[in-house]
């Protein structure tokens, strides 16, 4: 018997303009299309004037709704699944699904289309060759604060999704663990009140806390450029004075109190100047 195909099918994160003409022609052709909010989808669906029978797939049914997918995929049905913005499985329901449909043998076709993580690092103007998805950082304050303490030596960007009502705390957070480092917030991508903040961790925080946070935000925050950063600065930092007319000495003495670093580290790269 036919086995039927599970399509992994991205949707808008926003402009209902962005999804493709394959996304919508296989919302179309499909038998079954599992979604994590149907109340959500159907919208999406009427706006395309598609009509298809809509089941709900989300995170607290998935293990008893997988099996009834798959059971339905064997019989030859083919379904899409889709969450309620972007890529189904990037910090959404898909995940269990996808495992599942291979270790039953059913092939998974997936369908590119959007995701707030890559969209958020390329408009962020960090560095974009190499990135680590975070998706939510912990709610409570010390596993969030622990979490930061585990990715704060990454060197590629960082990429987290974040909620409104905790993207202050979460800021604070990053600042003491990961200092005041460079980042973008993209918030509300392709909606009517899109805008990317791009400055520092504290500069984020002031303007986040001027009043109510609302809309969907994604942080970008560049890797740990620490040693190479320091490297550079010091050394240039200290020929500024050394060129000035300063002794060794004072530039050592003056450098490491600007940059608030060890005397003796200052000292110990002055040895190679
Ligand atoms: N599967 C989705 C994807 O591919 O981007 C992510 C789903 S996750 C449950 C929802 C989170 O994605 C939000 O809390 C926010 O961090 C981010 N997000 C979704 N839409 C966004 C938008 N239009 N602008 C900024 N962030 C967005």
């Amino acid at each position: 018997m036919k086995r039927g195909k599970l399509y992994i099918c991205p949707t808008p994160i926003g402009n209902l303009e962005d999804i493709t003409l394959r996304t919508l022609r296989v919302l179309r052709e499909v038998d079954l299309i599992a979604a994590e909010d149907t109340r959500h989808t159907i919208k999406l669906l009427n706006h395309y004037e598609i009509k298809k029978p809509l089941t709900s797939y989300h995170e607290h049914n998935v293990r008893e709704k997988g099996e009834e997918l798959i059971s339905k995929l064997e019989e030859g049905q083919d379904i899409a699944l889709v969450s309620d913005a972007g890529m189904p499985g990037i910090s959404d329901p898909g995940e269990d699904l996808i495992k599942l449909a291979i270790e039953n043998d059913i092939e998974v076709i997936v369908l590119p289309g959007p995701t707030a993580s890559i969209s958020a690092l390329v408009v962020s103007g960090l560095s974009t060759e190499k990135f680590s998805f975070e998706g939510f950082l912990p709610p409570k304050k010390k596993e969030r604060k622990l979490r930061l303490e585990e990715i704060k030596d990454e060197r590629r960007t960082l990429i987290i999704y974040e909620s409104p009502h905790r993207i202050l705390g979460s800021l604070e957070d990053m600042l003491e663990v990961l200092g005041n480092r460079k980042l973008a917030v993209a918030r509300e991508l392709t909606k009517l009140h899109e805008e990317v903040f791009r400055g520092s961790v504290q500069e984020a925080i002031e303007r986040f806390s001027s009043g109510p946070v609302k809309g969907e935000f994604v942080l970008v925050v560049e890797g740990n450029m620490e040693e190479e950063r320091v490297e550079v600065d010091i050394e240039e930092e200290l020929l500024k004075y050394i060129n000035q007319g300063l002794s060794k000495k004072e530039s050592v003495k003056r450098v490491a109190k600007e940059f608030n670093l060890a005397r003796n580290e200052v000292y110990q790269r002055s040895l190679k100047l």
